[in-house]
């Protein structure tokens, strides 16, 4: 198993919309960012590519790049979920938590883990949300921005089909010297 963590903040603004896990939260303010800065998702982004090594999305995403003006964050996490799949990576499961004075997350998180799980190709109890204020203290206590921890493990999967399952299966050469029942090879 690998882990992987990630952090962001974004400042909130007026004329911005408020958008947290792809769902549009009603605020009279929203993140700033590049793209729809969608803190929660790059927070859970940067975990899933840290548990990788792939680096963070800075690198894949570059904020100077007009491709990515505005575009849904959802839509970066269903890329960063396919560099996973590509290096062989399943996702166990991520756990994140969204640092904000107001407003009241409650009602929206089920519909975020609903669009990050889709994104990714998991089921949505593999993905937790959590809200927490800082009771008004610092940046985000007196509503001058939002952040958004985040942590995933993750587990390389083996491809089983370079054994002989026809007769003795030969030990795994790769990583861990066991066959695929389960005992220990060569
Ligand atoms: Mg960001």
């Amino acid at each position: 198993m690998r882990v992987g963590m990630g952090y962001d903040v974004h400042k909130l603004t007026d004329g911005r919309k408020l958008i947290l896990g792809g769902v549009e939260i009603p605020c009279e303010k929203g993140l700033l960012g590049h793209s729809d800065a969608d803190v929660l998702v790059h927070a859970v982004m940067d975990a899933l590519l840290g548990a990788a090594a792939l680096g963070d999305i800075g690198k894949h995403f570059p904020d100077t790049d007009p491709e990515y003006e505005g575009i849904s964050s959802i839509r970066l996490l269903e890329h960063v979920g396919k560099l996973l799949e590509e290096k062989g990576y399943v996702i166990e499961n991520i756990d994140a938590t969204i640092i904000a004075q107001r407003p009241k997350m409650l009602p929206y998180i089920e519909n975020m883990r609903k669009n990050m799980s889709e994104a990714l190709k998991i089921e949505a109890d593999q993905i937790n949300v959590k809200a927490t204020t800082e009771e008004g203290l610092g940046f985000t206590g007196q509503g001058q921005g939002i952040s958004s921890h985040a942590i995933c493990a993750v587990e390389k999967y083996m491809n089983f089909s370079s054994f002989d399952v026809t007769g003795d299966m030969p030990a795994c050469r790769g990583c861990c010297g066991q066959n695929p029942k389960g005992e220990k090879g060569l």
